[in-house]
């Protein structure tokens, strides 16, 4: 038993030792990946489900893998949150998207929003907003046009200065919404406190409805809860009709989802829109 228990042991730090090394790895290859301009933003749209028009986008970042493969944000944005990259990428996630709803706008199409991820870790820079605007400027959208998408996970530490940058970016005309609503902390305290605009129900609410009882209560909640405090809402990883339905029934009008379409690049967004919008 002596002996295994040492085994594993050397196991362990093996394995510990080995999960390091990668993780050093990634970090410089992302700091080069980040320095090369490898990254790039794709777009998903929202979808009035009533009507199947787009009315909005939200910018994912990706990561083109020098064999051209992508690698997803899950794979790498706790790494930037560690390294201080999550900085660098963020304001290249932002400008970007400002950038393609200028675009997006002359190209007729007035009335598109964009939201873009902020992390936790961004909330901290003191001049957030400052730098906000200056891209809002820079790429001259409407500010209206815009919305941030923060998670509950962002509410946890440092909860007056983050209700002032709140309170700072909805002076200055742009949205906040609440993503992947209902799995994080203290939903409801928050909601009396932060100036939120919109609540984004997450996934795993969604991908269950409309079979399974205990999501179709959740959501038909949170629904309920959005009505009656007067903020928007949309329904994160629709991918089905059924699911659909349900939500239009509940008067959930936007959906964000595979079944409309998975993130793609800004050339094959625009392409959706000439064809969803006829314009
Ligand atoms: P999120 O903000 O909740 O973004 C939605 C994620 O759900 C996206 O994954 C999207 O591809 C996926 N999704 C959308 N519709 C469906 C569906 O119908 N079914 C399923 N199964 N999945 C769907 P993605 O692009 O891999 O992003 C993962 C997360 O990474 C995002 O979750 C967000 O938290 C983070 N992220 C992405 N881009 C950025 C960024 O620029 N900055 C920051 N801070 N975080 C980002
Ligand atoms: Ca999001
Ligand atoms: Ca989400
Ligand atoms: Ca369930």
């Amino acid at each position: 038993a002596k002996e295994s228990g040492r085994n594993s042991y050397h196991m362990y730090s093996e394995i510990l030792h080995h999960e390091l090394n990668q993780r050093m790895e990634l970090m410089k290859r992302l700091r080069h990946a980040v320095e090369h301009h490898k990254l790039t933003v794709f777009y998903q749209p929202k979808v009035d489900m009533h009507s199947r028009r787009i009315i909005g986008a939200e910018a994912l970042v990706r990561w083109i893998d020098d064999d051209g493969s992508i690698i997803g944000p899950d794979k790498f944005i706790p790494i930037a949150e560690d390294t201080g990259l999550i900085i660098p990428i963020s304001e290249f996630v932002l400008r970007s998207a400002c950038k393609q709803l200028a675009v997006w706008h002359s190209l007729g199409f007035k009335d598109l929003n964009m939201a873009v991820n902020l992390s936790g870790k961004q909330l901290q820079s003191p001049d957030l907003v400052a730098q906000i605007m200056a891209i809002v400027n820079e790429t001259g959208i409407p500010a209206s046009h815009l919305e941030l998408e923060l998670t509950e996970q962002v509410f946890i530490d440092n909860i007056q200065s983050h209700t002032n940058f709140m309170h700072a970016v909805r002076e200055r005309g742009i949205s906040l919404a609440i993503d992947d609503f209902g799995i994080g902390y203290s939903s409801l305290s928050y909601l009396k406190h932060f100036p939120v605009t919109a609540l984004k129900i997450d996934r795993s609410f969604v991908q269950d409805l409309p079979h399974d009882k205990d999501d179709a209560t959740l959501t038909q909640t949170i629904i309920n809860l959005a009505k009656s405090l007067d903020i928007g809402l949309v329904a994160e990883g629709v991918e089905t009709e059924d699911q659909v339905e349900f939500l239009l029934d509940r008067d959930c009008i936007i959906g964000q989802g595979f079944l409309f379409s998975r993130p793609i690049p800004a050339d094959e967004f625009t392409r959706l829109l000439d064809e969803y919008q006829g314009q």
